[in-house]
């Protein structure tokens, strides 16, 4: 039945990681088209029509932001960045360009397939837009109807800002946001100060959900990058 399979674009120089990848993505029911270089990964994907891409920022023949240039100005789907961890700014350029999230080497097998799932759901899911019904991890629950917040069945009181950037996170529960993205969801527009102003309500929120700094109950924190509503 390999028609029913989502097809993965596979894009890494290094042979020992692709093989590895390769090798889980097929265990977990995936179809891999395996690329070395970039010129290559042009050529496939465009052959293949993959329904997501897997690609290391650094190729061998061209810089991988490069390539997400090209497949956006083609195509919406999903693209899963695989970085190296000096490369922080890469990072946020590459969701920026249009990136869906990123998985920072050496990553584990099901942080992995934890990021392509959320990948192939949020492409399914359509466009932007804040989603009705309910949204739980663990004790934290929000209503989107109600815009109610309640942490283990007890209501925590939010401001208007504040709740939508609650409400954006948990619309992407499981993905990396950057501050811009997050930024032009609430607010519209970014300006000057819009990146101290969402730090600020973020302190908040964590303060009321009863955070301490450097705990990540329900929102990671990647300095410099943006913020991630974790999942379960
Ligand atoms: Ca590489």
């Amino acid at each position: 039945m390999s028609n029913n399979k989502y097809k993965i674009l596979l894009v890494e120089d290094e042979e020992n990681i692709r093989d590895f990848v390769q090798t889980i993505m097929e265990a977990n029911a995936y179809q891999v088209i395996p690329a070395k270089t970039g010129a290559q990964a042009s050529l496939l994907f465009h052959s293949h029509l993959p329904d997501l891409v897997i690609l290391d920022l650094g190729l061998p023949d061209m810089d991988g932001l490069e390539l997400i240039r090209e497949i956006r100005a083609a195509s919406a789907i999903p693209i899963l960045v695989l970085s190296a961890r000096t490369q922080e700014l890469d990072k946020v350029y590459a969701l920026d360009l249009g990136a869906n999230d990123y998985v920072t080497k050496p990553f584990g097998i099901s942080e992995l397939l934890a990021r392509v799932r959320v990948a192939l759901r949020d492409s399914r899911s359509g466009p932007e837009g804040l989603p009705g019904g309910r949204f739980t991890m663990g004790d934290l629950e929000i209503d989107h109807e109600k815009r109610r917040v309640t942490i283990a069945g007890k209501e925590v009181r939010f401001t208007q800002t504040e709740y939508n950037i609650l409400a954006v996170l948990a619309e992407h529960a499981g993905k990396m946001m950057t501050y811009s993205a997050i930024i032009r969801a609430v607010w519209g527009g970014s300006d000057q100060g819009s990146v101290k102003k969402l730090q600020v309500n973020m302190a908040n929120i964590r303060k009321k959900m009863g955070s301490k700094p450097g705990e990540n109950r329900y929102i990671i924190n990647e300095l410099g990058v943006g913020y991630r509503m974790c999942q379960e």
